[in-house]
């Protein structure tokens, strides 16, 4: 591919693969953001249909960490659904 002056090759911070880097947060290669997407969306439904349900337990469901499934609830990146949402016993 021809490189033109926005353009750089940068390695993914997450799975090490170079890719073409364009104007923006550098955060993550095209797949990687995908399947962060992805991610996200599933973790989203869980949400939505089960009331009461667990950090632990959407981690355990969908293999996210917790962590990050933590980071998409403050950066409200999922909805919490009316404190649907509990970690340790506490609603969120
Ligand atoms: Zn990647």
């Amino acid at each position: 591919m021809e490189k033109t002056s926005d353009t750089r090759q940068i390695r993914c911070p997450k799975c090490k693969e170079f890719y073409e880097f364009f104007i923006g947060p550098p955060r993550a290669c095209p797949d990687c953001m995908a399947k962060r997407e992805a991610q996200i969306e599933h973790v989203r439904k869980l949400i939505r249909g089960n009331r009461g349900i667990t950090v632990m337990e959407l981690q355990r469901q969908t293999g996210v960490p917790t962590s990050f499934i933590m980071k998409m609830l403050e950066d409200g990146e999922v909805e919490k659904f009316s404190e649907n949402v509990s970690f340790n016993g506490k609603i969120l």
